[in-house]
């Protein structure tokens, strides 16, 4: 049997987008589970758009998350290498090894292809005619009756020029997409392709059916924004008489309002969730749910499970909602299963950062304080603005405010009386303490526990008091315990 191969084949413009990152998730899941091949091919033709340090960047992202390529670009010690058979795997070193040249050629040759010396101007004005008579704007094949012979003295004279497929006219161009079924477009709605640009590059849409046919691609899995964009690599395919490969358009994955994810209202590179705090488990286990679901129903899924149960036959067809409520939810799911090693060390950055604490922390106090918030976080980023009030000077808030009676006062002394006869808060004392101001105040329940939790953390809702009482130490109780007169 064949073996099975797909790809993951992102332009290096600057991020990974999370749909990005859901695209290589099901090629790859897909791939390990038919014991096939899971490659990363770079396509950057697009010279305009290249960013520095992207490739690099994707790649790291995508190790990340566990979603490991084994054959195609990767990093060995932070630099950009190639593991396979059909390197290069970065199509702008496959356009110096002039692997698209002989191909194009062929197109010349056996008429399925012709060079266009057309300007742009010229090219705009035909498209402005067509809208203004109400047709849909494309190239007019002007340049389609240049002979190869002529066309080629041209371009050995400097002539600029691109090279465009030639459309058969009228044919209906059909194929089944694997998630979206039969999809039907008509080649007199379609535009003959720029294959090569003027700076000899070849577009996307050439250097992807080459690039899939050398690599042998079995599976193209990719967004459902390339649909349109099918039946001109399906004809490019049937001019060189190759093998099609199966097509699979994903769903595009939409905010919660019902839009495509937008840089300027939503988090949409990894890099934004893997910097709050997201876990790679997580963060896959919910993006593998954004437009798929198991047969099961399960929700908590690790990655051997995700590659035992993936199916595209269980892919939706339309919109998938990226809900970062219920990521949130996934997230705070494997936060909690964490060891409070593995854990403390994950958050001790973000409280570094914040200048909580320092980096020489001992490991006990770090994890007693990672222990405290372990439970009530949704992202490892939480637990900054969960535990400022530890570390610096907080603000009452207003239901605190209003328990700060007479009965608070008497609470604050008892209180006050019990740190003077200690050296220092330990485990004991924050256990005990309480117990010990109810017996000498006679206050018990929510009249004692809410108000003391108010004076010392200016809040009604939050960790556990004897928590919180071993961590803020004596100094700053007493400090705190002091400002209520
Ligand atoms: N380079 C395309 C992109 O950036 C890949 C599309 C495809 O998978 O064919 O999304």
């Amino acid at each position: 049997m064949k073996e099975v191969r797909l790809r993951f084949a992102p332009s290096p413009t600057g991020y990974l987008h999370i749909g990005g990152l859901r695209t290589a998730l099901y090629n790859y899941l897909y791939a390990m589970q038919q014991k096939g091949s899971f490659l990363l091919r770079i396509e950057d033709t697009d010279r305009s758009r290249f960013v520095e340090g992207a490739i690099e960047n994707l790649i790291h992202e995508l190790h990340w998350a566990g979603v490991e390529n084994n054959e195609g670009v990767t990093l060995t010690e932070d630099e950009v290498s190639e593991i396979g058979n059909c390197a290069p795997y970065i199509q702008s070193e496959r356009v110096k090894e002039g692997i698209y040249d002989e191909y194009i050629d062929q197109l010349l040759k056996s008429g399925d292809a012709y060079y266009c010396f057309c300007s742009k101007e010229r090219i705009d004005a035909v498209k402005d005619q067509q809208r203004a008579d109400g047709k849909m704007p494309k190239y007019d094949g002007l340049c389609r009756g240049i002979s190869l012979e002529d066309a080629r003295k041209r371009v050995a004279e400097g002539e600029e020029h691109v090279i465009r497929l030639k459309l058969p006219a009228n044919k209906d161009v059909v194929f089944e997409d694997v998630i979206k079924g039969k999809i039907t477009i008509n080649t007199d709605d379609m535009d003959d392709q720029v294959l090569i640009k003027s700076d000899g590059f070849p577009t996307y849409h050439f250097a992807v059916v080459v690039d899939d046919h050398l690599m042998n691609i079995t599976h193209v899995v990719r967004g459902d924004e390339w649909i349109s964009s099918t039946p001109k690599h399906i004809l490019i395919y049937q001019a060189f008489g190759w093998d099609i490969p199966k097509y699979i358009h994903l769903p595009t994955v939409l905010n919660k309002s019902g839009k495509k994810l937008s840089k300027r209202n939503d988090d949409v590179s990894v890099e934004d969730f893997r910097e709050k705090g997201y876990l790679p488990e997580a963060l896959i286990n919910y993006l593998a749910l954004v437009g798929w679901s198991p047969k099961t129903n399960d929700e908590i899924l690790s990655m051997e499970e995700l590659i035992e149960q993936f199916t595209f036959d269980r892919v939706q067809k339309s919109g998938a909602v990226f809900d970062v409520d219920k990521l949130d939810w996934v997230n705070s799911h494997y936060i909690k299963k964490l060891g409070i090693k593995e854990f403390s060390e994950k958050v001790k950055p973000y409280l570094v950062n914040a200048g909580f604490i320092d980096g020489d922390i001992s490991e006990d106090k770090l994890q007693f304080i990672a222990k405290t918030f372990q439970d009530s976080l949704s992202k490892l980023s939480d637990i900054v603005p969960q535990s400022r009030f530890l570390f610096e000077d907080m603000e009452m808030e207003e239901d605190g405010k209003k328990l700060m009676d007479d009965n608070a006062k008497v609470l604050r002394d008892a209180f006050v009386e019990e740190l003077n006869g200690i050296d220092e808060v330990d485990e004991e004392f924050s256990k005990g303490v309480m117990k010990k101001i109810q017996k000498k105040t006679g206050i018990k329940g929510k009249n004692l526990f809410m108000p003391v939790r108010a004076m010392i953390s200016g809040n009604l809702h939050g960790p556990e008091l004897a928590n919180i009482i071993e961590i803020l130490g004596k100094d700053k109780l007493l400090e705190r315990l002091k400002k209520l007169d």
